[in-house]
């Protein structure tokens, strides 16, 4: 079976200010570097308009009209200090969600063996009621919700290697023993959560913080030793992942040290955890990632891996 890459020229009409990391050229990099022959067996859908019901299992319908109406018809508008919608931002971040969305039904229907949804804008700092850090609507939270209520899983796992912690979904999850999320993230670093003790009402929150400069084999231990074995003893029946890529070395806004190897590696290790508890389900979702060339080569390898099921 193949691996699903969802995706959509929208994306590209979000609108960040002039010198923003968070901006079009980084859907381009990942387009460009996914025209080689390596990646002619991928199969390429483009990601629908999510359902305002499915955002709504995530987010209040009040955030989600707040942010409708904020959204201008020219020019910027800010909504937090380095967070801002432009006319495209909505329908761009309603199709970040939608090919969430679609790639769950597409790995659970089986058409698929795994699936990665190539979007922006990102979606791990969007709290409950909150938009931040560049994010709008949290794609992992409202994945993991699609699949329980549509497709009636118990159990869902969000894996988030970005380097920064994804508050937003620990936020929606915080109190939700069927949701499992676990993180490894640089701390000290925005937003300033994920440090090892929040581990949620329920306990199904893992974090595991690396401290500035670390690098392959640092982000291998914690997942070794923290993160693969509380997933594995989760049991669930999807993993998705919130796949950051801007823990790359090259990365101007991270201070870790990764490379595309260890972004592979992680994969495999995801994958064969959902191998042996859920028949390899996979969905993973774009976060982060700042530095176009390091990006790109990081997309290459997590999708190489993933197309070798
Ligand atoms: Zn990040």
């Amino acid at each position: 079976m193949s691996t699903l890459l969802l995706h959509h020229t929208s994306y590209l009409d979000h609108l960040t200010p002039v010198g923003h990391p968070e901006r079009p050229d980084r859907l381009r990099a990942i387009d460009r570097i996914l025209e080689h022959e390596k990646f002619q067996a991928l199969e390429r859908d483009l990601a629908p308009v999510g359902a305002l019901e499915d955002i709504a299992r995530a987010h209040p319908m009040a955030y989600v009209d707040m942010l409708h109406n904020l959204a201008p018809d020219e020019g910027l508008a800010r909504v937090d200090a380095d967070t801002t919608m432009s006319p495209g931002t909505w329908e761009a971040a309603l199709r970040g969600v939608g090919g969430a969305c679609r790639a769950v039904d597409e790995v659970v229907s089986k058409t698929v063996k795994n699936a990665f949804s190539a979007s922006r804008p990102p979606g791990h700092h969007a709290e409950k009621d909150r938009a931040m850090g560049f994010c709008f609507f949290n794609n992992a939270a409202v994945a993991a919700r699609y699949a329980q209520k549509v497709h009636g899983f118990d159990r869902v796992a969000i894996v988030d290697f970005d380097v920064h912690h994804g508050n937003g979904t620990q936020d929606i999850f915080w109190s939700d023993p069927t949701v499992m999320y676990c993180s490894t993230h640089q701390m000290p670093l925005y937003p300033g959560s994920g440090a090892a003790d929040e581990t949620g009402d329920a306990g199904t929150i893992v974090n595991a913080p690396l401290d500035p400069g670390s690098g392959g084999a640092e982000f291998r231990e914690a997942m070794d030793a923290v993160i693969l074995p509380r997933l594995s003893g989760f049991e669930p029946d999807l993993v998705i992942i919130s796949a950051g890529f801007d823990a790359h070395a090259r990365d101007p806004l991270g201070g870790l040290n990764l490379t595309e190897t260890d972004f592979a590696w992680a994969t495999r290790a995801l994958m064969e955890i959902s191998d042996k508890h859920c028949d390899g389900r996979v969905v993973s979702l774009l976060e982060g990632g700042y530095d176009l060339e390091g990006l790109a080569r990081s997309v290459a390898a997590h999708l190489l891996t993933l197309m070798d099921a």
